[in-house]
């Protein structure tokens, strides 16, 4: 029931049931917060979203009051703004003065809140939090020092990751976030998917950077530097630079990553041709054979397989055997790449650009090194791209877009698509299609994988068979599948799994303060490109082709086992 409420004396719609807070934005009146989630039930832990409403004593939090018929608001009267103004004077008092030198520097919104309540002075001196960095995770650095305890972490990592990860610890003024027993975060559960960074409004939460190893790279001429550019990066970096979300920066990310100093700049969805083509054709060995483990789930996400080791061991003969693109690319370039070229492995330095901050933990595995040679030297998220192009003073608007480098820069539009959730399940269908019927799926695009959010269902009908298909993201959503699989309630031939929410599209490496309109454009500017692109089926990627002719079919030239396939294996050090 829609009905009319009355704020800073003008009328405005509000629906029976919806908080203060949500009527307030959805016309248009912002009022500020540092704990409320869309997506999550309110906490109001940070009271800054408090509102006078007329009758009532005290301020009340508009995210946790329903909003009623009699109601009048006022969301910024001088008492409303002293309260607010307060509140961050307090939280500033025991906070670090290190703006200037914090990550987050020009992207925080304590630091946003200061400014806007006009802080200009400190009022309130609080003890300094005294904690110890956790900086020995390969994805994530945790300063406690700068949390605010608004509790989006924790809420993230709990009902929608479903890890635990993180919690408060201790009462009262000793409280803080911590993981159990104090230890670094790559001791515990966590799966370094970094949604955690996503939603951290200071510089609690980050990426472990390590911009220097790369800046030596570049400027020894005895080093080859070849970057891969992930699928969803040239989406989504646009909205570091106030572009338009979504707009496809591909071809300028590699102008700029040339002029720069990277001597070759290659195309992750080369890579994801491999691994769509190895899926798929492993997809049809299991459908053929009766005895093997069914379903099978897809290996590309190093987070899920950091938790399948972790926690679900008997999934792992189930995992389609393949690396993660990121992997196979690098792979490829140190051996094929580095003999054709006639470059030592040794002397290039491979850099992904990935959406993901589990991409940083997978790259350090041990059997992600041959010979103590990292198959991948750098990884840097598409935030990190974008300090990295500011550091260099590049315009990307003077940029004219250039292509990537030949051999691994020709893609297929299949090798776009495993960006968004669902996308790897339409791509391998696509090539199971010509494994099973020798012909091209002439209906490609498989509407029903393209809409949906934490779980579709897809059943894809082929010579008589039916194949069942899941896609599941968000890490709650794979948990109560695998029960589900487990007691029999569900069936399935194939399991798509992305931990980050809608996918690669939302990952934890991608720019901070997306909103829902941003992750949409991001979505649709993949599917346009899959419209676009001549090259719509990963079997029909010339150098794919060549590549397994030349090398990966090879006996004796191309290590196949070594490049291609992972080694998953039950951890036990939690
Ligand atoms: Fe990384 Fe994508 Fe997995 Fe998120 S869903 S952890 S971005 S691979």
């Amino acid at each position: 029931m829609i009905f009319n409420i009355e704020v800073n004396n003008k009328e405005i719609k509000a629906k029976r049931g919806e908080t203060i807070l949500k009527a307030l934005l959805r016309n248009g009146i912002r009022v500020p917060t540092l704990c409320h989630m869309s997506n999550q039930l309110p906490t109001g832990a940070c009271r800054l979203c408090v509102v006078e409403v007329e009758g009532r004593d005290g301020l009340i939090p508009s995210c946790s009051m329903p909003v009623e018929e009699w109601m009048k608001i006022k969301t910024h009267s001088p008492r409303v703004i002293k309260a607010r103004k307060t509140i961050v004077e307090l939280l500033l008092a025991n906070h670090p003065d290190d703006c200037l030198y914090c990550e987050r520097n020009g992207n925080c919104e304590l630091q946003d809140l200061a400014e806007e309540l006009n802080v200009r002075e400190r009022r309130f001196s609080g003890n300094k939090h005294q904690h110890k960095k956790d900086i020995v995770d390969p994805s994530i650095v945790r300063d406690p020092e700068k949390c605010i305890l608004c509790e989006r972490c924790v809420r993230t990592c709990d009902n929608i990751i479903g890890m635990s990860a993180i919690d408060f610890v201790n009462r009262g003024k000793k409280m803080t976030l911590g993981t159990i027993y104090n230890k670094g975060l790559n001791r515990v559960n966590c799966i370094e998917c970094g949604q955690c960074i996503m939603v951290c409004p200071t510089g609690a939460l980050l990426e472990k950077s390590r911009p220097g190893s790369l800046q030596e790279a570049l400027h020894n001429p005895k080093t080859h530097v070849v970057a891969q550019i992930s699928p969803t990066v040239s989406v989504s970096l646009a909205e570091e630079f106030g572009i338009k979300a979504g707009k496809d920066l591909n071809g300028v990310i590699n102008t700029t990553l040339r002029k720069t100093g990277f001597d070759k700049v290659f195309d992750t969805s080369f890579g994801l041709d491999i691994v769509i083509t190895e899926i798929a054709r492993e997809l049809k060995t299991r459908l053929n054979k009766e005895s093997v483990e069914m379903p099978l789930f897809s290996s590309d996400c190093p987070a899920w397989i950091k938790y399948a080791e972790d926690f679900e061991p008997d999934i792992l003969p189930h995992l389609a055997h393949i690396k993660s693109p990121q992997q196979v690319l690098n792979s490829v370039v140190k051996t094929y790449y580095a003999r054709e070229s006639g470059i030592r492995a040794e002397n290039i330095y491979t850099v992904s650009i990935m959406p993901c901050t589990a991409k940083k933990y997978e790259a350090v595995r041990e059997e992600m090194f041959t010979d103590n040679n990292p198959d991948t030297n750098m990884v840097l998220t598409t935030r990190e791209l974008a300090k990295f192009i500011k550091l260099h003073g590049i315009d990307l608007n003077s940029s004219e877009p250039e292509l990537a480098d030949y051999p691994f820069g020709i893609r297929s539009s299949s090798g776009k698509l495993p960006a968004i959730a669902g996308g790897l399940t339409e791509a391998v269908l696509r090539s199971l299609h010509q494994l099973l019927t020798g012909e091209d799926l002439m209906n490609f695009k498989i509407s029903p994988l393209r809409s949906g959010n934490g779980r579709k269902e897809y059943k894809f009908k082929i010579k008589k068979k039916e194949i069942n298909c899941i896609v599941v993201s968000g890490m709650r959503n794979v948990q109560l599948l695998l029960e589900e699989l487990k007691i029999g309630k569900v069936k399935a031939d194939f399991v798509e799994v992305t931990v980050c929410p809608g996918g690669c599209v939302n990952g934890g490496g991608q720019p901070i303060g997306r909103t829902e309109k941003d992750l949409k454009a991001r979505m649709k500017s993949i599917y346009e490109i899959d419209d676009k692109d001549s090259i719509k089926f990963a079997y029909k990627n010339p150098q794919v082709v060549e590549l397994y002719d030349k090398f990966l079919n090879m006996k004796g030239h191309g290590d196949n086992d070594k490049i291609l396939r992972p080694l998953f294996k039950k951890r036990a050090n939690l």
